[in-house]
């Protein structure tokens, strides 16, 4: 069980022996406009990113507001297009698919972001919330429904959840309803942006361990974005380091906190509360 108190010495973790389910090779987003007409400024907020997760094994991005960690994940979604590189699920490379095609990826790769007050529909029942995206993909609407009931038991809330709506939940209760949500599309590949910074530590802990439990029973790949570095040493087998839009590390979650390589990390560790 991860601690109310986090430690900032990451636990023994076995090495995951999963499948690969997603790989970035050379991922690049720049924002704004470059050439004859780009007037603004241009961001470079991913260069050349590589990252590999495999079933079963959480992969920390971890690094300071602004570093690019969102932005990642929002190009890995493809909910943005990424200026250049790959995007690989399940080896398939869908960086520059367009939406028609890209929809049967659209079930593989859910996310739980940051604010749960903003990402449930408050004039939706989370029941309804739960299995729209299921019966958008052709799940027949009872099995949808009895999907959704079990998934409430796996994230630890009663099913007459499902009958309420956003804001009689708490901040971690929503979390956990978003997290069914994500589940109920049955993906192979869970991106937590952020998903635990905007709780109370005891809550936090608490939704890191339904995290780490639904990676196991669901044998996900799970990517964990967070600037939280002891969070990150709770959850994480690998983590990658990011500054500037670049990868300046990636390694053993252990390792790195232990012997960190980059002069970046050390400042990082060193600055951790
Ligand atoms: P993080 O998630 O690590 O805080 P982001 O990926 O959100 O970082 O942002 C990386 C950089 O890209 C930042 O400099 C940010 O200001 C910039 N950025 C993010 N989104 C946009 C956007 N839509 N347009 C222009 N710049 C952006
Ligand atoms: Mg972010």
């Amino acid at each position: 069980l991860i601690a109310a108190v986090p430690s900032m010495t990451p636990p023994e973790r076995p090495e995951a022996q999963g499948s690969v389910a997603l790989q970035t090779q050379a991922l690049v987003k720049t924002y704004g406009q470059q050439g004859l007409f780009g007037s603004g400024r241009v961001v470079r907020a991913a260069q050349e990113v590589d990252l590999t997760v495999r079933r079963g094994e959480t992969l920390g991005i971890v690094g300071e507001s602004g570093s690019g960690k969102s932005t990642v994940a929002r190009c890995v979604m493809r909910l943005i297009d990424p200026t250049s590189g790959a995007i690989l699920i399940d080896g398939e490379n869908i960086a520059s698919l367009r939406e028609g095609q890209l929809r049967p990826h659209r079930r593989d790769i859910q996310i739980v972001f940051q604010d749960p007050y903003r990402s449930l529909n408050p004039r939706r029942t989370v029941g309804q919330s739960i299995i729209e995206g299921p019966v958008n993909f052709g799940l027949a609407v009872p099995e949808a429904k009895a999907r959704a009931a079990e998934l409430m038991k796996v994230v630890g809330l009663s099913s007459d959840a499902l009958e309420r709506f956003p804001h009689q939940f708490s901040g971690g209760q929503r979390q956990r309803i978003c997290i069914a949500r994500a589940l109920a599309m049955e993906p192979a590949i869970l991106i937590a942006d952020e998903a635990v910074s905007a709780l109370d530590v005891s809550v936090q802990a608490q939704v890191l361990d339904l995290l780490d439990d639904v990676r196991e029973r669901f044998d996900l790949a799970m990517l964990f974005i967070t600037h939280d570095l002891r969070v990150a040493a709770q959850i994480c087998d690998r983590i990658m380091v990011m500054n500037k839009g670049e990868v300046v590390e990636t390694g053993h979650t252990a390792q790195v906190y232990a012997d960190p390589q980059h002069a970046y990390t050390r400042a990082l560790l060193a600055a951790a509360p």
